[in-house]
């Protein structure tokens, strides 16, 4: 089975991107900060715990997250669909974990995806981003001029009707915020995946999603049945 870990900072299109996978290849994604907002949306105690870090563009800790990873986990691994771990893993603590999670697993590889972007465009990209306030949906919509990913009606989600709604955490402040933490932790992450041997593929991601996509499957030496 191969797992993909989608590295890149906020408003890279990591979400986009696996959306397309799942469609045309049928693989599957787990999106921690999906998951984590479905906690938040459904008032459970993790939500509650978690609120207040993810409004502020804060961290979760490593141990609830890999709590939530390893219960999804175990339910993926009954497939043998390609997995791709969208925002997972964010620090090297979690890295660690997942390398050891995967190490008794046979026929599994691990493969990074650097999702390469200027600063500036994902800035204005995450000023103009909506999503689905359903949170079983999430799905993505920018308000952009001339952007290719405009809802066809304003407001409204195009896969499941529901209302449009800002991230409380796509504020200017708390995107600053992210963007910081996500370059403070990506060079020891990608020095971790070099260590350990598994594959780095880097993607060029401010173009159009066609484009990124070639170029993907292109790059990425995994099954694409
Ligand atoms: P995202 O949707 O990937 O931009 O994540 C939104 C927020 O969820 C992040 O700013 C964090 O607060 C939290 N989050 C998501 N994934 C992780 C992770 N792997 N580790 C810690 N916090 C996370």
């Amino acid at each position: 089975m191969d797992v993909l870990l989608f590295l890149g900072p906020p408003g890279s299109g990591k979400g986009t991107l696996s959306q397309l996978c799942i469609e045309k290849l049928k693989w599957k994604q787990l999106s921690t900060g999906n998951l984590c907002r479905k906690h938040i949306a459904q008032k459970t105690k993790i939500g509650n715990e978690i609120d207040f870090a993810i409004k502020s563009g804060k961290l979760v800790s490593d141990s609830l997250i890999v709590t939530m990873v390893k219960q999804w986990f175990d339910q993926a691994l009954i497939s043998d669909n390609s997995i791709i771990f969208d925002g997972f893993p964010r620090t090297l603590h979690q890295a660690e974990l997942l390398e050891q999670l995967v190490q008794d697993l046979d026929n599994l590889t691990l493969t990074v995806v650097r999702f390469v972007i200027p600063k500036k465009t994902v800035i204005n990209r995450l000023c103009e981003r909506f999503i689905c306030k359903d949170d079983e949906c999430q799905a993505v919509y920018s308000m952009l001029s001339g952007s290719a990913f405009a809802p066809k009606k304003e407001g409204i989600c195009d896969a499941c009707q529901g209302t449009l709604i800002k991230r409380l955490d796509d504020t200017r402040e708390s995107i600053v915020q992210r963007l910081e933490i996500y370059h403070a932790h990506e060079s020891k992450l990608l020095d971790f995946y070099k260590d350990t041997e598994h594959p780095i593929i880097e993607l060029q991601v401010d173009k159009p999603l066609k484009e990124i996509y070639t170029d993907f499957l292109d790059k990425v030496e995994v099954n694409k049945k």
